[in-house]
């Protein structure tokens, strides 16, 4: 919606937040409820190696994810009963969020996807995976899924750069990204891309290269990640030998906003910051105040008088 200043906002915000997307889309609260569905990635079972990426916690990248450990039903259970503390009412999106959610036989993605779907108060799916883990008889799978209800796949991009990407051991790169989104794409499927801010080695100027180049992109939707340095990570290790510096919070948030000012506004913000479980993380620990970060956001855009999508190249359709 544009204002009479002439800048868009959405539900309040200067930037197409998820909730607000959601709430259009089925008219009440939604939320996602994170699973993990006991599965791996071929970065760590050794098909391409066993480190797994630098920055990957142990739970593969599923720290909020239900407990491995419980079947989906019991997932569910607790991290629903954990969201209605905060809202009586919703439906959810059943998210499979840990290690790579389309690296097993199609058959038994099959049966975790459908599981999922039956669950009552369930709207629809996000799936997350890496892009090289797209074989065309999941693509069919998803692209029947995608018939019967909401669905969203979550691609990890991370970087453009290839040297990072090298240094942090993904074993992919932006082609494989590119690749994998076409034939999503191609099938109607809706994407979400995650990237990391602050990962070693890069400068600001080459996050925002990132950042332009996925704004011009068909991307339906983004996550922005803060680099998280954890224990236990094969980052870690790297920190040790060579420790890096992280980005600064006010740093971070200018960022954040100068990549939101290139996105086209019909793109969907899944995320603005990052999460680590407080126990795990090293640094940087002004991260662990999620809300305030996001208030600045919030509160800089206005002091900035700007907004998603002032700088992005047109043309572009809105929603
Ligand atoms: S692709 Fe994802 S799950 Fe696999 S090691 Fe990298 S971050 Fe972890």
């Amino acid at each position: 919606m544009i204002n009479s200043k002439g800048f868009m906002q959405w539900g309040g915000k200067r930037y197409h937040s998820l909730n607000y997307h959601l709430r259009g889309k089925f008219g009440q609260k939604v939320f996602k409820i994170p699973l993990d569905a006991g599965l791996t990635c071929p970065n760590r079972d050794g098909t391409l190696s066993i480190g797994g990426c630098a920055f990957c916690s142990l739970r593969g990248s599923g720290d909020f994810a239900g407990d491995r450990s419980k079947n989906l039903e019991g997932q569910f259970a607790q991290v629903k009963t954990i969201m209605h503390r905060k809202w009586a009412q919703g439906k959810y999106i059943a998210y499979y969020q840990a290690f790579t959610n389309t690296y097993a036989p199609v058959e038994r993605l099959q049966y975790l996807y459908h599981l999922a779907l039956q669950h009552p108060g369930v709207v629809g799916l996000a799936v997350a995976t890496r892009p090289d883990c797209l074989p065309d008889e999941v693509m069919d799978l998803l692209e029947e899924i995608n018939h019967k209800t909401y669905l969203w796949v979550e691609l990890g991009l991370q970087t453009i750069h290839e040297t990072t990407s090298q240094a942090m051991n993904m074993h992919y790169c932006f082609n494989d990204f590119q690749d994998a989104l076409n034939k999503l794409r191609a099938r109607n499927i809706e994407t979400c891309t995650h990237i990391i801010l602050g990962l070693p080695g890069e400068s600001i100027e080459d996050m925002k290269q990132t950042g332009r180049k996925i704004a011009q992109m068909d991307i339906q939707g983004l996550k922005i990640h803060l680099l998280h340095l954890m224990q236990g990570t094969p980052l870690e290790e790297i920190y040790k030998k060579n420790p890096f510096a992280f980005l600064e919070a006010d740093e971070y948030v200018e960022l954040v906003i100068d990549l939101l000012e290139m996105l086209p506004p019909q793109v969907v913000i899944h995320r603005l910051t990052g999460d680590s479980p407080r126990n795990l993380l090293i640094g940087p620990t002004w991260s662990l105040n999620k809300w305030e970060i996001l208030n600045r956001i919030d509160q800089r855009l206005v002091e900035r008088d700007t907004w998603q999508g002032r700088d992005a190249e047109e043309p572009y359709s809105y929603f």
